[in-house]
């Protein structure tokens, strides 16, 4: 049984108000592929590059225990380009550029050494990818968990919408909550959205931490205060590889287990803020993560006792 993560594997450029990087490796996948690796082990991955992506950047991810037999590599064309801006807050950005190239004509194929996925992780992507992913698995996995954002919103709506129907958790940031509910309050907004399929949303409001809401349940994760933030780029992807990882792992999809995930997932993220790309949460190893882990349960952690 295994962890199916499917999403972009890409070239980022990334601006912030400490640094510009011409184009670096990224990617929702491989963020995602990245932060699970360090909770579970067999995590397969299906994308798409063109031949100008570095077979270094494959390694990277191989060192990791990551599957790479379902990334295609498209000869004679290009992977995936995204470019951001961020604001000087640092939780705010403008995407600059997305060029698509191999992604415009991805057509997934899932290995049949992946048919036995029990969690799947889709990852940022075209809706009807996502889509198509889901048709092609023999089994319904026993967690499907979505990710996406305002970019498909703006031109994949009516995709994007069927697909929440098929879906069991969505993590989404605050803006894209409100773009897709129309709603300012984010309680009203998750009440919509939770009418539109999935069972759990996540909402991801960068440094003021994190919302999971389930029925009418709602948990708090805070984020860590860090001294620096490098670059935000690929946090929430960081979010969603703890999140599943540790899911995929421990098997539990209960509620519980779900505000557990949240924890190991924005630990993840904070990781992946400290320095650009994926430099951080590639090189990290057990005992940090368990460090990590332990300063958000000292961040929240007080006795009280009700007066009357
Ligand atoms: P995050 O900061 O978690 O939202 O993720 C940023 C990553 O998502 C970057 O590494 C980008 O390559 C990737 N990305 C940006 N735009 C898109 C898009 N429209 N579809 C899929 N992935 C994208």
């Amino acid at each position: 049984m295994s962890l199916l993560v499917i999403g972009t594997v890409a070239f980022d450029a990334i601006e912030t108000p400490f640094g510009k990087t011409d184009k670096i490796v990224g990617g929702a996948a491989t963020f995602i592929s990245l932060a699970a690796s360090y909770f579970t082990s067999k995590i397969n991955l299906v994308s798409v590059v063109g031949d100008d992506f570095p077979q270094e950047a494959i390694a990277m991810l191989q060192k990791r225990k990551v599957n790479t037999d379902g990334l295609q590599i498209k000869q004679g064309e290009k992977t995936f380009f995204w470019s951001g801006k961020y604001h000087n807050d640092m939780n705010s950005r403008d995407t600059l550029d997305t060029q698509l190239n191999v992604l415009a004509t991805f057509d997934p194929t899932i290995p049949a050494e992946y048919q036995d996925c029990e969690f799947l992780m889709l990852g940022n992507l075209a809706p009807s990818v996502q889509h198509q992913v889901l048709d092609r698995l023999a089994n319904r996995p026993k967690l499907v968990v979505l990710d996406t954002m305002n970019f498909w919103m703006d031109i994949a709506l009516d995709e994007l919408t069927s697909l929440l129907k098929r879906v069991d958790v969505l993590t989404i940031n605050d803006e894209e909550a409100r773009q897709l509910s129309g709603e300012y309050s984010l309680v009203k907004a998750s009440q919509k959205i939770l009418a539109m399929g999935p069972k759990y949303l996540i909402i991801k409001k960068g440094e003021h931490g994190a919302l999971l809401f389930y029925n009418d349940q709602v948990f708090f994760a805070p984020a860590l205060p860090l001294e620096e933030v490098f670059d935000p780029t690929g946090a929430g992807d960081s979010f969603a590889g703890g999140f599943i990882g540790y899911i995929a792992e421990t098997k539990d999809i209960s509620f519980d287990n779900m505000k557990r995930a949240v924890i190991f997932g924005s630990a993840m993220a904070s990781f992946s803020v400290e320095k650009f790309g994926t430099e951080r949460i590639q090189n990290l190893n057990s005992v940090e993560v368990d460090e990590r882990v332990q300063q958000f349960i000292d961040l929240v952690q007080f006795d009280i006792s009700l007066v009357g």
